[in-house]
Order: structure tokens, then C-alpha cells, then sequence
């Protein structure tokens, strides 16, 4: 994960800590939560669709950064939204857990370079995982905010229903957007990359000899890596293939 590309370690230390407070609490399942956060005194510096903030978590066993997709977009201001699940043994999730409404959080960023700022020009195809769908959210927004334009896709899978987070916004975007195919899947935890990267191969890889299309892939694990090098070694340019592996 150390590519370029995906700089998720690499906050520069000099930008300043910002506070913020946790103004709401949504839990979409038992083991996954959103979090609306709004800024104390600084503001929420600028940022692009698929940023994240580096979260300052203090353990007993020594200070901890973990970073966090923005799942808003930045027209919706503040609060803006971060949602994320438990992690086996994840102690730093598990002190985000226990956070309340009304106490104060601090970050550093917004940083990233997964990002996706302007509509784009070709074919898009968003594929997502779980909570790693936090990034994807704000960019598929972006990407159909204009009228007209090229297909996009969100290709979306989780181990179970209430895993597949936002499903009624993408649901009514792709009844609004007749361009927007939107596509969840419930698929077991470890089969999901596999399966996912088979029907990428069969639908963009394999049916057609065109290349000019993008891809934003974001989840946990091996498997984004994999579908990385799958669509980079089939034929898509480098930077067609954007990813975000956690
Ligand atoms: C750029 C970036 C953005 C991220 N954005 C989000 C986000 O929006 N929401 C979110 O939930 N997490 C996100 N993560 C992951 C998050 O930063 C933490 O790694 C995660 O919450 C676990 O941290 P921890 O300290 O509790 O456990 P750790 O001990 O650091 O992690 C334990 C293991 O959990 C794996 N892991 C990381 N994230 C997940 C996950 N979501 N589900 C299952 N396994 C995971 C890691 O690969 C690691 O092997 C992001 C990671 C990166 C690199």
C-alpha cells in the first residue's frame, strides 16, 4: 500500500490538528457507524471527493493515526460524515466506537490523491467494498453532477445486506441518472474479491477490446491489489486504475 497513489500513511506532519466535534451517530448495522463531525474554530479545509482525515486516536498502549474516508460530499458542508466498522483486534476503531455525541475528535488533512474531481470524460466504473464504498460515495456524486456524459458504474459487494451501506441514495441516483447502473452484491467475505474480479474480467476485460474506460477500486485486503494488476496487465493505463487499499 505504499504505492504513490495510495499515500494513506503519508501525512505531513507539519499541517495543523483540527478539532472537531461529534455532532451525530448512525449506526447502520451493529458493527458499522457513521459519524458527523463538525470543525471547532478552524474550519474544514478544502478537499476533493475520496479524501480522508488522519485520525489522532490515543491508546494506552501509545498514540495512534488512523486515516478515514470523507463519505460526504464537500457541497454538503459540515457536519461532514466518516463511516467505518470493527475490525477484529482494531483498537483504534474500537476507541472511535466509543466515542459520543458532543466529544471532540482531532484530525489532520483532508489528504489523498484517490480522488475524483471534475465529471470524468470516459466510462467510469466505481468498485467498492463494505465501508470502502466511503470514498466511492462523494465521487460517484461528483461524476454524475452533470446533466449528461458516459456511463458510470458502482459495482458494490458486501458479506451482508446491511453491510451494503447508502443502497436507497444509489438506488434513487440510478432511477434519476439513467447513466448511473448501479449494482449491489451480497457475496461471503472470502470469496468477495475473487467474485467481484471475475465479473470485471468477463464485463470490461474480456467482452470488448476497449481500453479507454476508468476504474476506482476501494476495499480491504490482497484483493483490490489483485484487480488492480489484473486490469493494469489486460490492458488499461496505469492511471485508468485507481485504487484505495485499507
Ligand atoms: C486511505 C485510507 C482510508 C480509510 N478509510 C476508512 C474508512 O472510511 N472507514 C473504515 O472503516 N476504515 C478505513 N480505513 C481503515 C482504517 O484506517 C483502519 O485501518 C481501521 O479502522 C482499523 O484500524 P485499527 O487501528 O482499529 O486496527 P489495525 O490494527 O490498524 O488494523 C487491523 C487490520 O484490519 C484491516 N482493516 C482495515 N480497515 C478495515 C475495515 N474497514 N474492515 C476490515 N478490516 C480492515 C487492516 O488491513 C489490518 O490488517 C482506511 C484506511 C486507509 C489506508
Amino acid at each position: 500500500m505504499s504505492d504513490a497513489e495510495n499515500p494513506a500513511a503519508a501525512a505531513p506532519a507539519r499541517r495543523p490538528t483540527i478539532r472537531a466535534r461529534i455532532e451525530r451517530i448512525h449506526d447502520h448495522a451493529a458493527d458499522t457507524r457513521s459519524l458527523w463531525l463538525r470543525t471547532i474554530a478552524h474550519g474544514m479545509p478544502r478537499f476533493a471527493p475520496g479524501m480522508f482525515i488522519s485520525i489522532a486516536i490515543p491508546l494506552a498502549e501509545g498514540a495512534r493515526v488512523r486515516p478515514y474516508s470523507i463519505a460526504s460530499s464537500p457541497e454538503d458542508g459540515e457536519p461532514f460524515e466518516i463511516c467505518f466498522n470493527r475490525v477484529p483486534h482494531g483498537a483504534g476503531v474500537a476507541w472511535l466506537f466509543a466515542r459520543g455525541v458532543g466529544d471532540t475528535i482531532e484530525f489532520t488533512g483532508p489528504f489523498g490523491a484517490f480522488t475524483l474531481d471534475r465529471t470524468p470524460e470516459a466510462e467510469t466504473i466505481f468498485v467498492a467494498e463494505g465501508t470502502g464504498v466511503a470514498p466511492i460515495r462523494p465521487m460517484a456524486r461528483r461524476a454524475l453532477s452533470d446533466a449528461g456524459g458516459p456511463p458510470i458504474h458502482l459495482l458494490y459487494a458486501a458479506d451482508r445486506a446491511d453491510h451494503l451501506l447508502y443502497r436507497d441514495e444509489f438506488e434513487r441516483l440510478a432511477r434519476t441518472h439513467p447513466r448511473f447502473r448501479f449494482e449491489p452484491k451480497i457475496i461471503a467475505a472470502d470469496a468477495l474479491w475473487a467474485e467481484v474480479s471475475g465479473e470485471v474480467q468477463a464485463r470490461w476485460l474480456d467482452a470488448d477490446a476497449k481500453r479507454n474506460r476508468n476504474f476506482y477500486l476501494c476495499g480491504v485486503g490482497k484483493g483490490v491489489l489483485d484487480l488492480r494488476d489484473r486490469l493494469r496487465a489486460g490492458g488499461y493505463e496505469r492511471r485508468a486504475v485507481r485504487y484505495e487499499q485499507w
